[in-house]
């Protein structure tokens, strides 16, 4: 074994079999060891000193809006993966709404040539799947899974844009059989966009069209569009053997549906976004309007959540990172079904579920299961990332469990230049983040270079 590049000396190092003091030994981007603190190390080029810190997995998110190519304006790769180093995310997967949307071949070769030149993280990307035929070309690119939303935009032209979604059961089934095929994941936006619409339509009808009223639009009835669709696309991913992923999870009856059909075998894995845990209560409906997403999660979903995040039904945390301008969320304040809906999040969830597991809510190795060993784990890259383990990428991130962080718009790195956690204070802060053992985070500022990710 050739002597490390790297020593990671004296943290609390989060693996999947628990805390252990131990050093972390980095060679060629890889970790090489964990060893006793009292092993010496020849040659170790360089050392890190951990002393009290955390030393936890990158942050692997799978749902990432980049905008990029298309919608620029709101963000781009390179700003999306700087926020991503800033807030310990390791490797990002993004989404296809764009223009055009990721939706062929052609467009996938394109967006994957974009994040190798710009983003200073790893990369994947999810692609719509919207034309079969397309499905096995865009798989032979190493795409870990496709994404395809059963909702469809009324009074705006985005963030749904045509060429990304799909809400037809047989158009459903048919793309679900093409997925099985190629053995990849496909990520479902669960929508009930025929509810939807004789829901929203009582709203208009009355003239309602406030963030108050939208959020009561897609919570109506405990939030039945939600869990229509998820009853719908559970059945039919069974009946195709197809591995699916459901975005968004927020009702107390989808994740009950979740969890039955993981006990009879469905391969059915979800996620919750960071709004759902700290951004959709009332109060915030109320105080943010269309800054806060602006769905409601009301506090019995809420508890819901939560439970499924501790009793596994609920395997991943990623941000749904979706920016947008001051001027395009300014409208929703009066028409709130105009204004683009989505939230920024990627530079503040994991220190957002840090900060949960410093007050108690969850243990801080079911954080690093949530954000690192599943998504690495359901998305294909089990053994090579997602666990500070031997062989495994050096993803790494370290935490002050001491210090604390106060969110401010001072330090958002979004180009939407907002966060709708300005003021909140985090209890632990991220002092570094490493990608395959290179420091692209440290000491408070973004130091990794352009065109450093690589396709994970
Ligand atoms: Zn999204």
């Amino acid at each position: 074994m050739s002597d490390p590049d790297l020593r990671i000396r004296g943290g609390r190092v989060i693996t999947p079999a628990g805390e252990l003091a131990a050093d972390v030994l980095v060679t060629g981007g890889r970790i090489t060891g964990l060893v006793d603190r009292a092993v010496p190390t020849p040659g170790a080029a360089r050392e890190i000193d951990a002393s009290g810190r955390l030393v936890l997995p990158g942050m692997i998110d799978v749902h990432v809006h980049t905008r990029e190519p298309g919608f620029t304006h709101k963000e781009d790769i390179e700003s999306t993966a700087r926020q991503a180093a800033a807030g310990g995310v390791t490797t990002i997967f993004g989404m296809p709404n764009l223009d055009p949307p990721t939706s062929t071949d052609k467009a996938l070769e394109d967006v994957l040539a974009r994040y190798a030149a710009s983003s200073i993280v790893d990369y994947n990307h999810n692609p719509a799947a919207t034309l079969p035929d397309q499905v096995p070309l865009m798989a032979a690119r190493g795409v870990r899974a496709f994404k395809v939303y059963m909702v469809v935009d009324t009074g705006r032209t985005y963030p749904h844009p045509a060429g990304t979604g799909m809400h037809d059961h047989g158009d459903l089934l048919r793309m679900m059989d093409a997925i099985a095929a190629t053995g990849k994941r496909f990520i479902i936006h669960p929508h009930d966009q025929a509810l939807m619409d004789y829901i929203e339509g009582a709203y208009w009808e009355r003239g309602e069209n406030t963030p108050q009223a939208y959020a009561r639009a897609y919570a109506e009835r405990e939030g039945v569009i939600w869990d229509t669709a998820i009853d719908v696309v559970l059945r039919l991913a069974e009946a195709a053997r197809c591995p699916i992923h459901l975005a968004h999870m927020q009702t107390r009856r989808s994740i009950d549906a979740v969890r039955r059909a993981k006990a009879r075998g469905v391969d059915v894995t979800c996620e919750v976004n960071h709004w759902a845990l700290f951004l959709a209560r009332w109060e915030d409906v109320e105080r943010l309007g269309p800054y806060a997403l602006s769905y409601w999660v009301p506090d019995d979903a809420r508890a819901a959540v939560w439970e499924g995040l501790r009793d596994g039904t609920i395997d991943v945390c990623s941000s749904d990172h979706a920016p947008h301008t001051r001027e395009e969320k300014d409208i929703g304040w009066t028409k709130m079904w105009s204004a683009h809906t989505g939230t920024p999040g990627i530079q503040y969830y994991y220190p957002l579920l840090l900060d949960a597991a410093a007050r108690g809510e969850l243990p801080v190795e079911r954080v690093a299961q949530l954000v690192a060993e599943a998504p690495a784990r359901h998305f294909g890259l089990a053994g090579r990332k997602g666990a500070l383990l031997p062989r495994h990428d050096a993803d790494i991130v370290i935490a002050d469990p001491d210090a604390t962080m106060e969110i401010t718009e001072d330090g958002v790195l979004s180009k939407c230049g907002w966060t709708p956690y300005e003021g909140v204070t985090c209890r632990m802060r991220i002092e570094r983040t490493l990608v395959r053992g290179t420091e692209v985070y440290a000491g408070g500022d973004v130091v990794g270079v352009p065109g450093h990710g690589r396709l994970a």
